[in-house]
């Protein structure tokens, strides 16, 4: 199962892969935003790492707690109270189990994403990182349904994340700063839908 060792493996492996994807991620919000978010989210995943090293969180729900409210206090763009919930939702989710099984990982997930849409009020198709995380809950449901473990969970969950994060190039933006562009936000992917693939990648193969 996954302990919160390897949740804080993988939240590192999350901060590896969005240090790496920085540029792009500030290139895409360029396009149909304001340049920022793949410095906020560098930000907010480098303050996530600093506080892991000094706290030492011993339970999957403190560890996501952690990474939630460091997310929302450090990171200024909209992108980090909406990730910052989806932790939030995410900690609560697991409750007090000490390590998560396959199925604990997709309800997490699902958590996750309910958050983000409490939060932020964007439903499929709005061109937000709702794109990636809707088809990701749902392929995490499926194969947790067959009972396999979280590595194999977020595995799938990371492949429909991309696939739906690529899809937000077809969209209007309805929803965020991309939606003052109107129909001219059609064209380009959605930033955060390509960091909450980016993200949902580095997890699984840091489970895997
Ligand atoms: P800001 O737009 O404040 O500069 P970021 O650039 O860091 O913040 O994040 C932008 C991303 O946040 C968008 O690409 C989109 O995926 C996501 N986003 C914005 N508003 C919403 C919302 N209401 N619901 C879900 N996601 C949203
Ligand atoms: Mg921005
Ligand atoms: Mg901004």
């Amino acid at each position: 199962g996954c302990t919160a060792q390897d949740i804080t493996t993988a939240l590192r492996a999350g901060a590896a892969v969005v240090a790496e994807h920085r540029d792009e991620l500030i290139q895409l919000d360029r396009e149909i935003g304001d340049a920022d978010h793949g410095e906020n989210m560098d930000r907010g995943f480098r303050a996530v790492i600093a506080k892991l090293d000094t706290a030492g969180p011993e339970t999957p729900a403190a560890t996501l707690k952690l990474a939630a409210t460091v997310l929302i206090s450090t990171v200024g763009g909209a992108s980090g109270p909406l990730y910052g919930t989806a932790f939030l939702r995410a900690a609560t989710a697991v409750g007090d189990d000490t390590e998560l099984d396959g199925r604990a990982v997709a309800a997490a997930l699902q958590a996750g994403m309910e958050g983000v849409v409490a939060r932020g009020r964007a439903e499929v198709g709005d061109k937000t990182m709702i794109d990636a995380l809707s088809p990701a809950v749902e392929a995490a449901r499926s194969v947790a349904e067959s009972g396999a473990d979280g590595a194999k969970v977020l595995a799938a969950a990371a492949e429909a994340a991309h696939q739906g994060a690529q899809d937000t190039e077809g969209l209007v933006a309805r929803k965020g700063r991309a939606s003052y562009l109107g129909e001219r936000s059609a064209g380009h992917v959605d930033p955060g839908a390509r960091s909450t693939a980016l993200l949902l990648t580095a997890f699984a193969e840091a489970a895997g």
